[in-house]
């Protein structure tokens, strides 16, 4: 049967009903979508070996002729072998299969195979277990480069590359070439036919790599001409054009002196909200960096413009903080701050809901409740998320589409430290301020790595502090938080550990510190008590907070000088550089100490990073190395098309070359109307329209 792209997996061999279906699991309809499933991983079988000259302890193709029939043996239920003598012209060697009973009859006396596998033994007492073989007249899994792939539960590697095979034989050579010649000349790319081929079965080394470089590439162009189209088009839209105010009321109402970096973040947003273009523009900053002021200063000019301005934080936690610190900067100057959360009753929402909509409130402050139905504003001209690696671009949007018509100006804040060019990707089509200065008078919070045995001693440390009028906090990894959501969310991971929150403060306050009071915190708090306790501490009425990672994001309790985090390796550095930045956010000298029984040289390595430095960058460029940036940005928490070969936090090197080739091309081709730039266009389009939530 002639195969073609489309053709279904059911019209290759060996496939039926039940394949097809788990097949469907891994998203594989089509010969296509075979073709564009690529290997993780490579296995080199080229190397062929006799019996006897085998090196030991690796795995190589040695071909033999099957001696004798294969005898097959019960050991005991559940074990079962099948032995087989195979010889060459220079010697013999005995196979043991476990429990493969198909082989006894797969493998015929008087014949020849290629068995791949691994040698052991010196001759004549050569062994191999468990190989895999098939008839030396016809090989196809040995003698070459093969593929591992991605599997799921019933779908083999040998099945799966049985496919690819028959379709990379068949159909890569039809694989349209959608890359513009140019691009592929100018960059040394590799056809897409032969890339196709090679990625799956690469003739050699050399072969695979030209493949990879052509696929990597391809995608990333894709983005980068995907991402400068949303650029283009939202410097087409129009946003709400806010007065060029003067910002010296603004500072006035400030209790400091804003750092350089913070006004120059101000100057950008505002030239920005002023432009008639809607605002997209990211604000990264450390930990303590004084984000919020920004956002307090777009909100400022909003009002004086007669906008409404949103700000949304991913907990209520940081929620209720935002409203209370930019009720207290903005408020005096007559602005009306709301705050919206989940938690909240039902009567109390209706009534900021009616407010909201009637215009009386000129900032909105809340969780994701805000995205709710029902929630209407009047004149929404400022959207500013908080910590924004917590939301999907399409929240986001949602967002944003509260404008009404018009788009309004988005801000968005975040302390997660990525290099530039990447968060330009990662981000889209923001543009980036980087806050790139502390407040004047901190000193780095000095950290600590200590083991079990000095417990006691950090206890002592924990009174020094509060003698001191200092307050302390303690975090226990258990419960995540998860935010009541619109959309509904799961039930956090690791809810035993609950108890850990609260046993642990119950013990601390009997056990340890009966003479200080002591609090506790976590995600599955009832709101009012949540808030209850976080008030009490930043009220001063508490000595020590226990907590759970609910306080990581943006809390500030300024005279809290002390974060102890017990477990220390169970965490993320990024995410315990965010705990270390709950303290030295006063003018107290502030410590973190760093708990750990975990003895692992490794694991004290990664978390001695700590101590050695404050600069989120490092300290995330050390994490995005230890874990890998999958695990760093989180499962698709970018919201951008999901890459199938390239990495974004890897192939930087191939992002700038694709990103420059994307502008050259669209600095000739605007719009890519073109007729040779059509396919490349549609391709584009089909690539953003997957994802369709970036295009809100
Ligand atoms: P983040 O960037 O982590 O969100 P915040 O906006 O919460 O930081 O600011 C951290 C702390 O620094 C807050 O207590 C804030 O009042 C204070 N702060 C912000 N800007 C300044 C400044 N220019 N001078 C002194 N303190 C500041
Ligand atoms: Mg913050």
């Amino acid at each position: 049967m002639e195969l073609t792209l489309g053709s279904g997996v059911r019209e290759l061999p060996g496939i039926g009903e039940a394949r097809a279906a788990r097949l469907e699991k891994l998203g594989l309809a089509t010969v296509e979508d075979l073709l564009r499933y690529f290997p993780r991983d490579y296995e080199d079988r080229r190397k062929h070996y006799t019996i006897a000259a085998a090196p030991v302890g690796l795995p190589v193709c040695v071909a033999a002729m099957v001696a004798e029939p294969p005898r097959r043996s019960y050991v005991r239920k559940g074990l079962e072998l099948t032995k087989v003598r195979v010889v060459d012209a220079h010697g013999s060697m005995e196979i043991t299969f476990f429990n493969q009973g198909y082989v006894k009859n797969a493998l015929v006396p008087g014949e020849s195979y290629i068995f791949y596998g691994m040698v052991e033994g010196l001759p004549p007492r050569r062994r191999m277990t468990n190989p895999v073989f098939e008839p030396e007249d016809r090989p196809r899994f040995t003698g070459r480069i093969m593929p591992i792939y991605p599997l799921t539960a019933g779908i083999s590697n040998n099945l799966l590359s049985g496919l690819t095979l028959r379709c990379a034989q068949d159909c890569a050579q039809e694989m349209p070439e959608i890359l513009p010649f140019r691009v592929r000349q100018e960059h040394a790319l590799a056809a897409c036919g032969y890339s196709y081929q090679n990625i799956h079965f690469p003739v050699s080394e050399e072969a695979l790599d030209l493949a990879r470089r052509r696929l990597i590439f391809e995608e990333l162009f894709y983005l980068s001409c995907g991402l400068a189209f949303l650029r283009s088009r939202r410097e087409g839209a129009s946003g709400p054009a806010f007065q060029r105010e003067s910002l010296e009321p603004f500072f006035a109402l400030l209790p400091f002196a804003l750092t350089q970096a913070q006004q120059r973040a101000i100057r950008e947003a505002a030239e920005d909200c002023a432009s008639g273009r809607p605002m997209n523009r990211l604000v990264q900053g450390d930990v303590g960096s004084g984000k919020t002021m920004v956002a307090a200063a777009c909100c400022f000019l909003a009002w004086k413009s007669g906008w409404q301005a949103a700000l949304m934080a991913p907990t209520e936690i940081l929620a209720e903080q935002h409203f209370r610190t930019l009720s207290g900067v903005l408020a005096p100057a007559g602005l009306r701050v709301g705050l919206l959360t989940g938690s909240m009753r039902a009567s109390e929402k209706k009534k900021v809901r009616a407010a909201l909509a009637a215009g009386e409130i000129d900032l909105l402050v809340g969780t994701h409740a805000i995205l709710s139905a029902g929630v209407d504003f009047a004149r929404l001209g400022l959207v500013i998320t908080d910590e924004q690696h917590r939301f999907g671009v399409g929240q986001r949007s949602a967002l944003a589409a509260k404008g009404g018509g018009l788009s309004p100006h988005v801000l968005v804040m975040s302390a997660t430290p990525i290099p530039r060019t990447l968060a330009l990707i990662i981000y889209g089509d923001l543009d980036v301020s980087v806050i790139d200065e502390l407040p004047p008078g901190r000193t780095p919070v000095e950290t600590f790595l200590v083991g079990e045995d000095k417990r006691a001693r950090m206890y002592q440390f924990v009174r020094r502090q509060v003698a001191e009028g200092r307050q302390v906090y303690i975090v226990c990894p258990a419960v995540e938080e998860a935010q009541p959501s619109p959309e509904g969310v799961e039930p956090p991971p690791g809810f035993a550990d609950l108890k850990a929150v609260t046993a642990y403060a119950k013990d601390l306050q009997e056990g340890v510190f009966p003479d200080l009071r002591v609090g506790f915190v976590h995600g599955r708090l009832k709101p009012r008590e949540k808030e209850a306790a976080m008030a009490a501490f930043a009220g001063g009425a508490l000595d020590v907070l226990v907590s759970t990672t609910v306080i990581e994001v943006g809390v500030d309790v300024p005279n809290a000088s002390l974060i102890i985090v017990e477990n220390a390796d169970r965490f993320g550095l990024s995410q315990l550089h965010q705990l270390r930045g709950r303290v030295g956010r006063g003018k107290h000298q502030s410590y973190c100490v760093l708990i750990t029984s975990n003895r692992n040289q490794e694991t004290r390595a990664r978390l001695k990073v700590l101590t050695q430095t404050t600069d989120g960058f490092r300290i995330s460029e050390e994490d995005l190395k230890l874990r890998g940036p999958g695990d760093f940005f989180g499962k698709r928490q970018h919201g951008l098309p999901q890459m199938r070969i390239a990495d974004l936090a890897g192939d930087t090197r191939l992002l700038k070359e694709a990103q420059e080739a994307a502008q050259a091309l669209l600095a000739e081709d605007p719009t890519l109307d073109r007729p040779e730039h059509q396919p490349l266009k549609e391709q584009i389009r089909r690539l953003f329209t997957e994802h369709a939530d970036i295009f809100n």
